[in-house]
Parts: structure tokens; C-alpha cells; sequence
């Protein structure tokens, strides 16, 4: 048998390596500590894991579900984007259930793009706005993301012959891998960009919950026109410690809801309504719970830059996500330096160039660790330098 050509046109595999040498590692008996992965380490809120509980018990959830989610879940879902934005989302023409947002990201590609048709992406991010364009048979226009522009990704760049064949634009702030945050003014100049070219701007707002210092993320769509030209993804993943549950929502503009929803309805159907009602008292039920998230990993990423500041290390500001964002040591790649640390102490750090192209020469830390095997982890960092 042979498969598909777009299986082959899959970027290789970046953690592939480390995963064999952690094995080797883990066989040995050594202690590895992975600052690599970002899945919160911490359980899903005792009310939601209830609500849940209660609503595997109701025969009505053992069917299967709606496909663009039920309606008290889109009702939810709309409800919270007033209370927590102040946005008004129509929760049946403006709203879609997604399966975690991944599954949106990956089958938007199938409502616009057709082969050939380009796709602007941010420089680096979140692997699927690049491998999702592959699978339809499209193309990633890289947009670059640097320090000294905040790793706000450069649209404004983009050669005009590519312009004309893209459909669709990603954007993705707090940041997965950088933690950087947008302004509200960056987000106007990325609408009336996307208006301009005619492109559908997809916004991951997976880690909107998530800022620190007192920073409230805010939402693409509290912008004017956003709705106009785009969709924005939530996911109650990161925010509500769900990332197993698979449960997340689109809102937005309702031509690009519908041409995602008929793409799902034919491909899955739809999220366990008994999930539904959990994420429903997610997101309507008391929110103490985020605010004691934040916390945690405020207290995380304090440790963290205090204690690469110390070994020499320069972490980008990190005002929210889950993650820090430093720069490889003098004379070192993303790759080899992850690839010394494991080696020579035995613990696991993302490769920054493993989220595309701008993330060369920088590697992430995730803070879903916790506190003291941080510290351990960057007590045996310092003994490699
Ligand atoms: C974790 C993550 C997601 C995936 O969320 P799910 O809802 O669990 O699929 C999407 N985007 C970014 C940037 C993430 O870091």
C-alpha cells in the first residue's frame, strides 16, 4: 500500500529524537525531568468533574450529539463571551462546539483552502496552523516573529504574489511557544489587514485565562469589524485544566462558522453532550478556580526567571500563557542546546524551532511542572553551563 502524498509532505517530527534518547534514559533508571509538555499538571475543578458526573447519568447525553453543539452549550458559550468580554456572539449563527480547538484549527483548512491556496502563519506557533494547510494540500507563508517587534507575527511583509493566493491568516495572543501578549491596536491593524486581502482571520485565544501581573487578555472580538473578517477559538483546555476532555468553541464571523460547521458535520459528530454540560458550569459556574490557576503559575514563572537571570539565561518578558521563552546561550541552536540539556541533565526543554522557523535560537520552558522539580530542573541546567 502507499500512502497519500501529504503524509510524506509533513515536517519531520522535531521531538522525535528527544523522545528516543528520554526513553533510552527512563530505561536506565535515570530521573528525567520534562519541562517540554504543555498539559497542566494540576486536576480539572472538583464542581466540573460533579457536573460531569451527574451528566453521564442522564439518558438524553448517551445519544449522539448535535453536531455544531447543543444549544444550552452555545448558549453558554455566548453568555461567556458577554461576561468575561462584553461581546455579543448570536449563539446559533455565530457559535460551533468544537472538539478541543484543535480540531477546529485543523479542519478550518477544509472550509477554505483549496490546494495551492496559501495561508499566512505565524513565524512560530502552534504546530497545526502549518501541518493542518499540509493535510488540505495548501501552503504556510511563515510570518516572521522577533524580539525586537514583541514576536508580533509581521503580516505587513508578506511578498504580494503570495497575498493573492491566501485565504486565511492565524494569529495566536498570549502566545504558545513565545508568551507574548498583542495590543488591542496590533489586532486592529491584523482586521483591516485581513479585510484588505480578503482573508479569513482565525484568532487561538487558548490562553486568554491565563495572564499575569494583573493583565486581562482581551478578545479579537471585542475589536470593531472583527466579526466582519474573523473567527476566534476558545478552548477550556488551559483555562479550566480540561486539556483531556476535548471541549472548546468558535464564535465569529457567521459565514466561516457555518462553512466549519458543514466540514464537521460530515467528518465527526460533535462533542459528548454530558462534556457539554461540564464545560457548561466550566464556564458559567464560579471562576475562583482560574483565578487560583493564575496564581500557581505567576508563582512558577517568577521561580523560573528569577533562576535562569541567575544562571545567565535571558527569558522573554512573560506576561501570561504557560510558558517561558528563552534565548539559547551564545554560540548554541535550539536543537543542540535542548539536545545538551537532556544529555547532560536529564532534562527535557521544546526546541524553539520546533514551532517553525522565527523560534531558532530559542528554547521553551513549560510551567505545567511543579515548583520544586523547577527548581531541580534549573539547578541541573546551571551544572551544564
Ligand atoms: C493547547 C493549545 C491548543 C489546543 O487546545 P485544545 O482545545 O486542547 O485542542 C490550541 N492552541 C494553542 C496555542 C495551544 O497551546
Amino acid at each position: 500500500m502507499r500512502t497519500a502524498s501529504r503524509i510524506e509532505h509533513l515536517p519531520p517530527y522535531l521531538f522525535a529524537e528527544i523522545d528516543r534518547k528520554k526513553a533510552e534514559k527512563v530505561a536506565q533508571g535515570i530521573d528525567v525531568i520534562s519541562l517540554g509538555i504543555g498539559d497542566p499538571d494540576t486536576p480539572t475543578p472538583d464542581h466540573i468533574v460533579d457536573a460531569m458526573a451527574e451528566a453521564i447519568r442522564n439518558p438524553a447525553n448517551h445519544q449522539y450529539p448535535s453536531y455544531y453543539g447543543a444549544k444550552r452549550y452555545r448558549d453558554a458559550a455566548s453568555q461567556w463571551m458577554k461576561n468575561r468580554f462584553g461581546v455579543d456572539v448570536d449563539p446559533d449563527d455565530e457559535t460551533v462546539a468544537l472538539i478541543g480547538s484543535k480540531e477546529g484549527l485543523a479542519h478550518i483548512f477544509l472550509a477554505f483552502v483549496d490546494p495551492g491556496d496559501y495561508t499566512l502563519v505565524p513565524g512560530c506557533g502552534y504546530p497545526v496552523y502549518h501541518t493542518g494547510g499540509i493535510l488540505a494540500g495548501g501552503k504556510s507563508h511563515f510570518m516572521p516573529m522577533t524580539e525586537e517587534n514583541n514576536f508580533l507575527a509581521d503580516f505587513e511583509s508578506t511578498p504580494p504574489e503570495i497575498l493573492a493566493k491566501a485565504k486565511m491568516m492565524f494569529l495566536s495572543y498570549p502566545n504558545n511557544p513565545t508568551s507574548a501578549i498583542a495590543t488591542p491596536e496590533y489586532f486592529d491593524k491584523a482586521i483591516a489587514f485581513a479585510k484588505k486581502h480578503d482573508l479569513l482571520l482565525i484568532h487561538d485565544n487558548a490562553y486568554c485565562e491565563i495572564g499575569f501581573d494583573g493583565y486581562e487578555p482581551i478578545s479579537l472580538m471585542e475589536r470593531p469589524g472583527a466579526k466582519e473578517v474573523a473567527i476566534e477559538l476558545f478552548s477550556c483546555s488551559k483555562a479550566y485544566n480540561m486539556t483531556g476532555w476535548r471541549v472548546a468553541f468558535a464564535v465569529g464571523n457567521a459565514m466561516a462558522i457555518k462553512a466549519l460547521g458543514t466540514v464537521k458535520s460530515n467528518i465527526d459528530s460533535g462533542v459528548f453532550t454530558a462534556v457539554q454540560d461540564a464545560a457548561i458550569q466550566a464556564l458559567l459556574g464560579p471562576q475562583d478556580s482560574v483565578h487560583e490557576l493564575v496564581e500557581m503559575y505567576q508563582h512558577r514563572r517568577d521561580l523560573v526567571i528569577d533562576g535562569l537571570t541567575k544562571i545567565g539565561l535571558k527569558a522573554h518578558p512573560c506576561k501570561g500563557t504557560i510558558f517561558v521563552w528563552v534565548k539559547v546561550p551564545d554560540g548554541y541552536g535550539s536543537a543542540e542546546f535542548a539536545t545538551k540539556v537532556l544529555e547532560e541533565a536529564n532534562v527535557i526543554i521544546a526546541p524553539g524551532n520546533a514551532y517553525g522557523p522565527s523560534g531558532e535560537g530559542y528554547i521553551r520552558i513549560s510551567l505545567a511542572t511543579p515548583d520544586d522539580r523547577l527548581i531541580e530542573a534549573l539547578g541541573r541546567i546551571e551544572s551544564t553551563l
